[in-house]
C-alpha cells in the first residue's frame, strides 16, 4: 500500500491553510463550529482546486507537458486556478469553457484575462462536445511540437482526489494540535473529487468523524463519489473496499447549478456579518445555507463541526444574489 507521500506533488499551497473557530456562529447555534480556510490557500483567490492541482500538475510536469488544457463552466474556479498555478510553474494554460450565459467578462473571466490564459468558448451544454474541442486544439499544438496535458472538469480524477486526502491529513493534524476531535466534517460537492478525497482522508486520519457532502448540482453523486473513491484506493494500492458509510451526500441545488436563491444570499450575508468571511454564490454559500438549515433542525449529534471553505470568491463578482 502507498500513501499520498509516494506521489509526485508540487507545493503550490502557501503553507497549511488556517483552521479556526467561528466564535459568533458557535455562540448563536450552540455548537463548536470550525472552518478550514482553503479559500486562503495562497494562489489566485484561493480554493480547493489548488490541492488537486498539486498532484495533477506534478503529473503533467513528470510527463514533460508544457501546456495544460482544462474545462469548466464560464465562471469555473477550477479553470482560473489552473491558469494561476500554471503561471507559477511557467506553463501555459488553455481553458476550454462552456459558453452558456456569458455576456460580460466578469468574475473569473476577468481573472483569466489578467492571468493571460487562452480561453476558448464552446457553445454547448455537453462536456463530450467540450472534450472533443479540447483534444482538437491539443492535437494541433502537438503537431507544432508541444506536449499537452488534459485535466477533466473540476480536476476530479483519482489523482486529484489525493489532494483532499492531503487536505484532511493537514486539517485533522491541526485539530489534534488544538485538542479538538471533529464529530462532523462538512464539504461542498460539485464534481465529486473533493468529496471523495475528504471521505478517504477522514477514513485514514480521523476515522470517528462523519462526513457530510452538500451537492450543489444534481449529478448522481451516489455513484460518482464511490467510483472516484474506488479509483483513488486503487491508485494507493489499498485493497480496502469503498465503505458505503464513508460519506453522506445531501443535495441543495435550488433553481439550478450556479443559481443562488434568497436563502443562499442570507447564508452568505450571515457569514460575512458574523465572521467577516466571504462565501461564494455557486458552492460554499449554498452549502452553508444547507448547513445552517441542518443546524436549526438539530441534525448534528456531535459538538465539534468543521466546515471546509473551498473558495470561489471570484464568483461573487459575476453572479446575481437575489434578496
Ligand atoms: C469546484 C468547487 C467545489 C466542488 O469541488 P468538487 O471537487 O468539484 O466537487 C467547491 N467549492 C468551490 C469554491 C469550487 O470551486
Amino acid at each position: 500500500m502507498k500513501t499520498i507521500h509516494d506521489f509526485p506533488r508540487l507545493h503550490l499551497a502557501v503553507g497549511p491553510t488556517p483552521l479556526h473557530k467561528l466564535e459568533n456562529l458557535s455562540r448563536k447555534y450552540e455548537k463548536n463550529i470550525y472552518i478550514k480556510r482553503d479559500d486562503l490557500i495562497g494562489v489566485g483567490l484561493g480554493g480547493n482546486k489548488v490541492r488537486k492541482l498539486e498532484f495533477l500538475l506534478a503529473d503533467a510536469k513528470a510527463r514533460g507537458a508544457d501546456v495544460v488544457f482544462t474545462t469548466g463552466g464560464a465562471q469555473s474556479n477550477h479553470a482560473m486556478l489552473t491558469a494561476a498555478c500554471c503561471r507559477r510553474l511557467g506553463m501555459e494554460a488553455v481553458l476550454v469553457l462552456k459558453k452558456r450565459g456569458v455576456t460580460e467578462e466578469k468574475g473569473n473571466l476577468l481573472l483569466n484575462r489578467l492571468l493571460g490564459a487562452q480561453v476558448h468558448f464552446v457553445d454547448t451544454d455537453r462536456y463530450s462536445v467540450v472534450y472533443q474541442e479540447m483534444h482538437r486544439l491539443g492535437e494541433a499544438l502537438e503537431r507544432q511540437g508541444r506536449t499537452p496535458y488534459y485535466i477533466p472538469v473540476g480536476g476530479s480524477t483519482a489523482l486529484g482526489a489525493l489532494g483532499y486526502i492531503a487536505g484532511r491529513e493537514e486539517a485533522y493534524g491541526q485539530g489534534e494540535a488544538m485538542g479538538v476531535h471533529f464529530d462532523h466534517t462538512i464539504c461542498v460537492c460539485g464534481s465529486g473529487g473533493t468529496t471523495a478525497g475528504v471521505a478517504l482522508g477522514t477514513q485514514y486520519h480521523s476515522p470517528g468523524t462523519r462526513v457530510l457532502a452538500i451537492a450543489v448540482d444534481d449529478d448522481p453523486f451516489e455513484e460518482i463519489v464511490p467510483r472516484l473513491m474506488g479509483e483513488a484506493l486503487a491508485l494507493l494500492e489499498d485493497p480496502s473496499p469503498v465503505r458505503s458509510d464513508a460519506v453522506e451526500i445531501q443535495y441543495h441545488v435550488g433553481a439550478g447549478y450556479g443559481v443562488a436563491g434568497a436563502e443562499d444570499t442570507a447564508a452568505i450575508r450571515e457569514m460575512a456579518r458574523l465572521e467577516g468571511i466571504f462565501l461564494d454564490p455557486v458552492y460554499t454559500g449554498k452549502a452553508f445555507a444547507h448547513f445552517l438549515s441542518l443546524l436549526r433542525a438539530g441534525y448534528f449529534t456531535g459538538e465539534n463541526l468543521l466546515f471546509v471553505h473551498s473558495g470561489g470568491a471570484g464568483g461573487l463578482f459575476a453572479v446575481d444574489l437575489p434578496e
